[in-house]
Formats: C-alpha cells, structure tokens, sequence
C-alpha cells in the first residue's frame, strides 16, 4: 500500500465520492489536502488542510460518521483524520490550528479516564456501576449560554434555564421542559445548562440523552436481561436531561419506565431537563400520568427569534468564527431567513464555503445569488405602502403623514421620495400613485419625481442619502 498521505487520503476520497452528492463532494471534500500521516502502530493519524473552521465544525457534524467509516476503511481501525485548519486571508499572514476529531473534543468528566479519549461513544453507557462523575454525559461542549443570544423569543426559558443551572434541583423549575419548534435553540439551551452545572459544581452525575437514544437503550437492555442495569444507571443521575420526549409518544413500555425513573429522581431533589417540539398536551400518545409529571414544574417555549435578535445572532455567529460579514449582507439574511435559527446559520455557512471557495470577498449581491433558494418565496416586489412604511420608518416618521395634508418639509421631501420609490419599483400607473398618497393628482407624482431627479444631480448628500434609502428597499424586496 502506499502510505503517503496523498495516496490515502485519495482512496478515502474515493469511498467518500460514492456516499455523498456531488455538490457535497464538490463543496466539502475536494478542497481538502492531505499534509501529512503518522502512525505508531496504533493510532493513524492523517491530517488534511481546511480552509476555514467553519469546515471542520460542519464535517464534524455532517459526516462524523461517514469520515470515520472511510478512514476505518483505509487506515484499520486507529485510523483518524486530524485538521490542519489554515486561515490565508488573515492581514496579520497565514494563521494555522490543529484540531483533533471532535470526539476528543468533547472530553469526558475528568474521571473516565480509564477508557481512553479515543474509545468510541456508541455503546450502552449503563455497563457499569456509577459513582457521580463517572458518567459520560454526552455533553456538547460548544453549546453554552455566552453563545445563546437572550431575545424575546427566549427569555422566560433561558433565565429559568439559568436558574437551574445554578441551583439544580433545589428551584420550583423540576421538571423544567422546554418546548418550541425545531431549529429554535431547544438542543442548545439543554447543554448550556449542562455544562454549566459541570463548570460550576463538577462532580454531578449529568446525563445528556434524547428520547430515541432512552428508548433504544432500554428496549436493547431488555432484549438482554439487563433491566436492572439499565434502571439502576438512571436511576444514580443528578441532573438527567432528555430532548426530544415527543418521540416517547406511543412507546408504553419505555414512558413506564421513564416514569418510574422520574419519580424516583424528582423525590430526592434530583433535576429533570426535557425538551419537546410542542406543548407536551399535544404530544400524541403520552400517558396522562407522564403528562401530569411534565406539569409539576415549569414548561417554557421558545419563538421564532424576531428581527434583531435574528441579527444580533448572526453577528454573534460571524464574529465567533472570526469573519467579516458586511452589514447590509448580514441585514439581508435576517430580513430573509426567518423560520429558524438553524436555517439563519445554515446561510452564514453556505456563503462562507462558496467565499472561501471562490477566493472572494462576500458582498451583497453574492448573498442574493448563493442564498435565492434558500429564501423560499420568489422576488416580491413592494406595495406603495410598503414604500411609504420603509420611507417613513427612515425618517422617523409616522407613515399617516406621507398621506396627510401637511406641507412640513420633512414630509415632503419623505413624500416625494416615496412617490419617486413607488414609480421606479412598482407597476402602479402614476394615477393609482397619487391615489395611495392621500388622493393627490398624478402630476403631483410627476412633480416629486421632477424634484428628486433635480436633487440628485446637485447634491451630493441627498444622493448618499437616497441610495441608502434604497438599500432599505432593497433588502425588504428580495
Ligand atoms: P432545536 O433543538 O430547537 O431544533 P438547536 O438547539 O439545535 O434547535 O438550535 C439550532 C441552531 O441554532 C444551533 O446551532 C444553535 O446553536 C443555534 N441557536 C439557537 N438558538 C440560539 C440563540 N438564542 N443564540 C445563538 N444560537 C442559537
Ligand atoms: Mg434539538
């Protein structure tokens, strides 16, 4: 065999093309380059080179297991893929970081030491007898509160959150369960409280797990007669969080299990996380004794983030991956991406890959092109009223205004202009224009176009002023 890396990592390659898309292949897989490989008869280690971090979280999270089958493949299994992740378009020169797989990256309590960082995570974790932080608790280490942007949409639950990563098990929040639609931070915000509880008070037993992972383990404890194992790992958990109890729903064997675990935890003071995708009365299949449970501490729910917080997120998400995002390209997305949180990072990710890519610079218009799928509804032109709204809201106006009698000069110049916007950008004849502005004639339409047009050739301010005015526009009609 031939062991240079660029000969392995080819064959790697060559499995992996077979598995994913073409488009995938193309965006995550080709620009990789095998540095360099070591082996000492255990462990194999190849390294390749990425072009940016943003490549290493998302084929960690994307082809985690992919990468690992391939390389279990062609290197035995020790085999590994390192990344040298090498930043070019630093001003300060090229900066590089080397980071291992991500399992290791999310280390276990510093007492589970005796398996080794490399052990794979997969199998039961209630083998054996537990003492308080020898649990492997599943945790994600980069899902913390300093990265979970506070906004209306999630107040109530990230301050109880906070509470009780606090003071687990001692506040009236157990259980405390989390419910919202999918990409809204449910997932994020049980792990911060995880890991906040591991930073602060360390040796509690913190046990992370979805409701799928629950059910498998205990219908594969049952299959061999390990019941007992399985309850009694629970069963010596501080603070167990389980997402995803939507999925319990007609499971009747694993809801009695959970519920006698439940019991037997919140009666010692031990703290319950869970999570769902609806308000648990909606939850198809739940027993009404689970149900009641679910009631006896408090229920939150998270939103669909609003405007700023949509912003105020993704400048956080830049900024953390250490990217210059220009602003009118990050008002963009959050003008057009609204539905979730994962959907907002998803665009970040794909305009980053295709800059980095191409070797460009990101800017507005590439947004409107990379992301045109992604923004589900076709280009909509803008209403006059509309128009007048944006206008108005530029200048602080009260939109009534702009229909009103009045001829204060800030009025008419924010009604001109919207008069002016309204012919350019929409299909309206200048009749039904004037209509819209209070019930004025066409040519007082024609007047303010007049009156722009004027202002635009002399003054140098107004034009600046005009053209950001239409950068608002712009970025509200898609
Ligand atoms: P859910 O579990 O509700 O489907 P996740 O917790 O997986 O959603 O969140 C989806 C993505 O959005 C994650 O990458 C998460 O970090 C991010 N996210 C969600 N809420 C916030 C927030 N308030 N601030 C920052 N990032 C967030
Ligand atoms: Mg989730």
């Amino acid at each position: 065999m031939n062991d240079s890396p660029e000969a392995l990592w080819q064959a790697c390659l060559d499995i992996i093309r077979d598995n994913v898309s073409v488009q995938s292949f193309r965006t995550w897989f080709e620009p990789l380059k095998a540095v360099s490989f070591q082996s000492d008869g255990e462990l194999h280690k190849l390294t390749v080179k990425l072009p940016s971090r943003f490549y290493y979280e998302w084929l960690e999270e994307h082809y985690f297991a992919l990468l690992q089958k391939t390389l279990t493949k062609v290197l035995g299994p020790g085999g590994r893929l390192y990344y040298d992740i090498v930043i070019e378009r630093l001003d300060e020169g090229d900066a590089s970081m080397l980071l291992p797989p991500r399992t290791q990256a999310y280390a276990p309590s510093p007492r589970h030491t005796e398996q080794g960082p490399d052990e794979p995570r997969t199998g039961l974790a209630f083998g054996e007898p537990i003492e308080s932080g020898d649990v492997d608790c599943r945790l994600n280490a980069s899902y913390t509160f300093e990265n979970f942007i506070e906004g209306d949409c999630n107040r109530l639950a990230r301050s109880a959150a906070l509470a009780i990563a606090e003071n687990p098990g001692s506040t009236a929040f157990n259980p405390f369960l989390i419910y919202g639609g999918v990409g809204l931070g449910k997932t994020h915000l049980v792990h911060a409280i995880g890991n906040r509880i591991r930073a602060g008070i360390g040796d509690r037993a913190i046990l992370y797990t979805s409701s799928d992972r629950f059910t498998n383990e205990f219908l594969s404890a049952l299959q061999h007669n390990r019941a007992r194992e399985f309850s009694q790992f629970y069963r010596g958990i501080d603070v167990l969080m389980i997402d995803d109890v939507q999925f319990f729903g007609r499971k009747e064997k694993t809801q009695e299990e959970f519920f006698h675990i439940f019991n037997d935890l919140h009666q010692i003071g031990k703290q319950i996380v869970l999570s769902a995708d609806r308000p648990p009365r909606d939850i198809d299949g739940i027993e009404d004794r689970l149900l009641s449970r679910f009631q006896w501490g408090l229920t939150a729910d998270l939103q669909a983030p609003g405007l700023e917080t949509r912003m105020a997120i993704l400048n956080r998400k830049a900024s953390d991956d250490g990217i210059e995002f220009p602003p009118e390209v990050i008002e963009f997305i959050a003008h057009n991406v609204k539905s979730n949180i994962r959907e907002l990072e998803g665009a970040l990710i794909r305009l980053l890959a295709h800059a980095t890519l191409h070797d460009e610079e990101i800017h507005l218009a590439m947004a409107k092109g990379i992301l045109k799928d992604l923004i589900k509804e076709s280009r909509v032109s803008l209403s006059i009223d509309q128009i007048q709204a944006i206008v108005c809201e530029y200048f602080n106006l009260d939109q009534d205004l702009v229909r009103a009698k009045t001829r204060k000069r800030e009025v008419v110049q924010a009604r001109q202009l919207a008069m002016y916007f309204s012919k350019e950008l929409t299909h309206h004849s200048l009749k039904t224009i004037g209509l819209q502005f209070g019930g004025r004639d066409h040519s007082t339409v024609i007047h303010a176009n007049r009156t722009v047009n004027d202002h635009l050739e002399t003054d140098p301010k107004y034009r600046d002023m005009v053209q950001s005015l239409r950068q608002q526009l712009d970025l509200r009609s898609r």
